[in-house]
C-alpha cells in the first residue's frame, strides 16, 4: 500500500507544481506543457486499450463500468463545471462567475480521483501495471494543476486560491489512492475498468482536441511518441517485474 500512496503523493505534487507555473506566469515555461498533453495522450490511450481494458474484462458488465467512467468525466467537467478544457484559459468573456473557478474544481475533481484510483488498482494488479498507470497519469498531471490554476486566475480568484484548487486536486488524487486500497481491494477489476473509462475520456475527449486545436505536425508527431514511450516502459516493466 505504501508503495502506491507514494506514487500518488509524487503525481498529486506535480498538480501543485503545475498550479506554481501557471501562478508564477514565466512565460518561457508554457511552451513544452503542449507536448506532455500530446504525449500523455498517446500514453494513456495506449495503457487503457492495451493493458487496462484486458485487466478489467475478467468480470461482468465490464464494459459498461467503462461506459460509466467515460460519461462520469463528461458530466462532471462539462455540465456541472460551466466552462472547462485543457489548458490555458484565455477565453475571458467565458467566465464572468467567480463560481467558474470552484465548480471547475469539482468537475475536474472526479477525474483526478479516478487518476489515483487507477494508480492503486493498477498495482493491485501488478505493480508493474501499477507504474505504468502512474506514467501516464504523472504525464499529464503538470498540464492539468495548470489548466485549474488558469481557470481560477480567469475567474477573478487569487494566487493563493489558484495554489489552493491546484492542491485540492493533488488530495484528490491521493484519496482515491486510499480509497481503493480500504474499499475496492476486492472488485479491483471493476475499478480498472471504470478508470479505464476515465482515462479514454481524458485522453481522447480533453486532451486529443487540445492537441488538434493547438495544431501543427510536430505536436500531432507528439501523441505517436506517446505510443511510442508506452512501448518502451511496457517492455521495460516486463523484464524487470512481469505482468
Ligand atoms: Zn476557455
Ligand atoms: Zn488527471
Amino acid at each position: 500500500m505504501l508503495a502506491y500512496l507514494a506514487l500518488a503523493a509524487v503525481a498529486a505534487a506535480a498538480d501543485v507544481a503545475g498550479a506554481v507555473l501557471v501562478t508564477s506566469a514565466h512565460e518561457r515555461h508554457r511552451v513544452p506543457l503542449r507536448y506532455f498533453v500530446a504525449g500523455g495522450a498517446g500514453f494513456m490511450l495506449a495503457a487503457a486499450f492495451v493493458r487496462m481494458l484486458p485487466e478489467s474484462t475478467h468480470v461482468p458488465h465490464a464494459f459498461l463500468f467503462v461506459l460509466i467512467g467515460y460519461f462520469g468525466v463528461h458530466l462532471f467537467e462539462h455540465t456541472v463545471a460551466p466552462h472547462f478544457h485543457f489548458g490555458e484559459e484565455t477565453h475571458r468573456e467565458a467566465l464572468l462567475r467567480p463560481s467558474a473557478g470552484w465548480l471547475a474544481v469539482v468537475g475536474l475533481g472526479v477525474h483526478t480521483l479516478f487518476d489515483g484510483v487507477a494508480i492503486a488498482a493498477g498495482f493491485l494488479v501488478s505493480p508493474a501495471l501499477g507504474v505504468l498507470l502512474f506514467v501516464a497519469v504523472l504525464l499529464h498531471k503538470v498540464p492539468e494543476g495548470f489548466t485549474i490554476a488558469s481557470i481560477m486566475l480567469a475567474g477573478g480568484h487569487s494566487r493563493g486560491a489558484a495554489l489552493a484548487a491546484g492542491a485540492a486536486l493533488g488530495g484528490l488524487t491521493i484519496a482515491g489512492a486510499v480509497l481503493t486500497g480500504l474499499f475496492a481491494a476486492q472488485q479491483v477489476a471493476y475499478a480498472l475498468a471504470v478508470s479505464a473509462g476515465v482515462t479514454i475520456y481524458v485522453a481522447a475527449s480533453d486532451l486529443i482536441p487540445e492537441v488538434n486545436r493547438e495544431g501543427g505536425p510536430a505536436l500531432g508527431w507528439t501523441v505517436f511518441g506517446g505510443l511510442l514511450f508506452f512501448v518502451v516502459a511496457d517492455w521495460l516493466l516486463a523484464e524487470l517485474g512481469g505482468h
